[in-house]
């Protein structure tokens, strides 16, 4: 407690059933008059409301404030609260039957509540006739009702988990489905987001295709952009993702999800339904989700021909055979299909198929299914203005150049050395510092390079393309 705040406890009452924790804390700055106090009577009024059912401190107890008593002795009044949807709760309200001139009477959980929904009743206070009021539209049994699907969902999304939700709305009286059950729904709730999102990927496959006028036996070619990341920075997440985007409409057609650790298989034995999916560094997890996502393009329709790399290629590199290998794989098994049903010309086939295999790798057809890679231009100005940035440290600052000098000190005859430690400006070849004044690199040179180098491929790459117009200055 900081010094400018007391407590005003020689005003209290010790007759009043005020527990020594109900005690007003005010800040002393404000004035003591006592008009401006609060009066005493209405804090008992307001306490003795809630104060009625719990146990009351002795007398002696609140004459010294050293004595402390036990937090047992405080007797724990429970409030429950509802949430209530309240279109429902004024139809309810509305429909309630009631005889002339009798009255509502609210039973609150008239039956047995199931999480965050409660089944209250509205009683007639003539005939006694109970009608049914929840705090949302009850759904059918065996059914999840309504706000605790919204926790679950509020959940799976979010992320917090079931102590993170019971603190909240255990603070707010509010209570909360079992732990068990919470987990089950939000997991259910996983599958579920996980099934739309792909069911969703493949619509938007569709509706592109559409666009590109496909019809259903051809594999349409894509460009695209991928990148993963990891839950946890610094490459040593257990959970890292893939995402794959198509360059052309922006949308995200695919993921790939890689945990290192599985939560059932630490505490049982291996299950069949295992959530470990990678057994290598979190570096390796691009690779490896990249390769997947590749392999089940096809089945998809679509073949992921170009690929916008963001400097790190080396997921490219992965996937750069992918499709070619594929295409090899299904050719030398077609050939050996035949090999076994024409055993008598097997020499002359391998021959061959060796021959075949050779000329295949360098047919068009092969080429074509390799992956190519294009750099994204604005990824090359990155790396273009932070290499400008490394040269800056490496030619700016200080360096240090050691001197031994020999000094003689007159209170202490004799000779004695010391190090002087002297710093010296960095400079370039002419002698000049690299940054800094006319005619040296400054911080909107170095944007203006990385800027204009960018500006240059784009230019150029339209020329290649025709779609550029040349100036010619004369
Ligand atoms: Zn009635
Ligand atoms: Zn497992």
């Amino acid at each position: 407690m900081s010094s400018d705040e007391s407590f005003n406890d020689e005003y209290l009452d010790k007759s009043s059933p005020i527990r020594m924790s109900d005690r007003v804390l005010r800040s002393s700055s404000v004035s003591t008059s006592s008009d401006q106090r609060m009066p005493m009577n209405f804090i008992n009024e307001t306490y003795s409301s809630t104060s009625s059912n719990t146990k009351r401190i002795s007398n002696e107890n609140l004459t010294s404030r050293s004595i402390f008593y036990s937090a047992s002795d405080h007797e724990v009044v429970e409030r429950s609260s509802q949430i209530f949807d309240v279109s429902h709760l004024k139809e309810c309200i509305d429909t309630a039957h009631i005889c002339p001139g009798g009255r509502l009477e609210l039973i609150i959980d008239a039956g047995k509540s199931f999480g965050l929904f409660h089944k209250n009743g509205l009683k007639c206070s003539i005939c006694n006739k109970i009608t049914d009021l929840t705090n949302f539209p009850a759904q059918p049994a065996r059914h999840i009702q309504e706000p605790n699907q919204r926790l679950y969902a509020a959940s799976a999304i979010s992320g917090i988990g079931y102590d993170t939700t019971q603190f909240v709305l255990s603070l707010l009286g509010i209570s909360v489905p079992s732990r068990s059950n919470f987990y089950n729904q939000v997991y259910n709730l996983y599958d579920q987001l996980f099934d739309f999102a792909h069911a969703d990927f493949l619509t938007l496959i569709n509706e592109i295709r559409n666009n590109a006028k496909c019809d259903s036996k051809t594999i349409l070619n894509l460009t695209v952009s991928l990148d993963g990341t990891w839950k946890k920075r610094g490459h040593h997440s257990m959970y890292g993702v893939v995402f794959l985007i198509d360059a052309d409409s922006g949308f995200c057609l695919d993921f790939e999800t890689l945990s290192t650790r599985c939560g059932t298989c630490e505490y049982k034995s291996h299950q069949k339904k295992c959530s470990k999916t990678w057994d290598g560094s979190a570096g390796g997890m691009e690779k490896e989700g990249a390769k997947k996502i590749f392999e089940r393009s096809l089945e998809k329709g679509v073949r992921y021909s170009n690929m916008i790399s963001d400097g790190d290629s080396s997921a490219y590199e992965t996937v750069k055979y992918i499709y070619a290998n594929m295409l090899l794989n299904d050719r030398s098994r077609s050939i050996s299909h035949e090999n076994r049903t024409t055993t008598d010309l097997l020499l002359e086939n391998e021959h061959h198929d060796n021959h075949n295999s050779n000329s295949f790798l360098l047919s068009d057809e092969y080429k074509s299914y390799i992956v190519t890679k294009e750099d994204c231009i604005n990824h090359v100005k990155k790396r273009v203005s932070s290499y400008l940035k490394t040269l800056k440290n490496r030619h700016t600052g200080f360096e240090e150049e050691q001197e031994e000098h020999l000094t003689t000190t007159k209170h202490q005859k004799g000779v004695s050395s010391s190090i002087n430690k002297r710093r010296r400006r960095r400079c370039l070849a002419d002698g000049k510092p690299y940054g800094g004044g006319v005619g040296r690199m400054t911080k909107s040179m170095e944007k203006k390079l990385s800027d204009y180098y960018g500006l240059a491929i784009r230019y150029s790459s339209e020329v290649a393309k025709g779609t550029g117009i040349i100036f010619v200055y004369s």
